[in-house]
């Protein structure tokens, strides 16, 4: 039996580290599906959609192909072809994305897609996202809510960002948050049976070991 694992929480807890590392210390795919979420804002924003009009982002939503990648060792997400690994981290495509994974027609579209690969895997699969355990695999096995202090979360993505100003980081990540969490669809939200880990005071290898432990327990 495939053992499935969602690890949901807001940016910069670690979530992606954790769980691609997760998922190779225990021989499992890995599905980052926040890649899958900027790569149709990648295309809409290309395509010259208009960010502030749902309806227009609703028309088209079924229309770029995704495919993901699912090897923990190399993760790969293109569209249509393209490979967007790069260009779906850059500060436009991370400022509209929460307002194109808010529109419910593109959330039906990319949950469908998680929802197929979560149910292909043979040997199980880790799942990062922000809705995975309350409704994209209310069934999962084990479920994971990753926190850290405002501060904590900052600070790693401004370390990933390469000396960004921790101050603005921090204002865009809290804003980022605050959409994802009170948007009517599928908001940001811990599933009332996860395990919730605090990775403020803990290094990346202690939350590896701690996600690692919960699996296999
Ligand atoms: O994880 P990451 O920061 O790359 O996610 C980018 C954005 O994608 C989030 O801020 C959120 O708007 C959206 N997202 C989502 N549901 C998910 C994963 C990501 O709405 N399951």
């Amino acid at each position: 039996q495939p053992v499935i694992v969602a690890i949901d929480g807001p940016s910069g807890t670690g979530k992606s580290s954790t769980s691609r590392a997760v998922a190779a210390q225990l021989g499992l795919s890995y599905l980052d599906t926040g890649a899958q979420y900027r790569a149709i804002t990648w295309w809409m924003v290309t395509n010259g959609i208009d960010i502030e009009d749902p309806t227009a982002i609703a028309a088209v939503a079924g229309k770029p192909e995704i495919l993901s990648g699912t090897d923990p060792a190399a993760p790969t997400i293109t569209v249509d072809g393209t490979d967007v690994a790069g260009p779906i981290r850059t500060q436009e495509v991370t400022a509209k994305v929460s307002a194109v994974s808010a529109v419910p027609e593109v959330r039906a579209r990319i949950t469908e897609l998680q929802r197929t690969l979560a149910a292909s895997t043979e040997q199980g699969i880790v799942v990062e996202g922000r809705d995975i355990g309350t409704t994209v695999l209310p069934d999962a096995d084990l479920k994971i809510f990753l926190t850290a202090s405002p501060e904590a979360r900052a600070a790693r993505r401004s370390g990933e960002l390469k000396g960004a100003d921790v101050r603005s980081t921090r204002e865009a990540l809290i804003k980022r948050d605050a959409a994802d969490s009170s948007r009517k669809t599928s908001p940001l939200a811990k599933a009332d049976d996860a395990v919730e880990v605090d990775t403020t005071e803990l290094t990346l290898a202690q939350v590896i070991e701690c996600v690692v432990t919960l699996v296999e327990e």
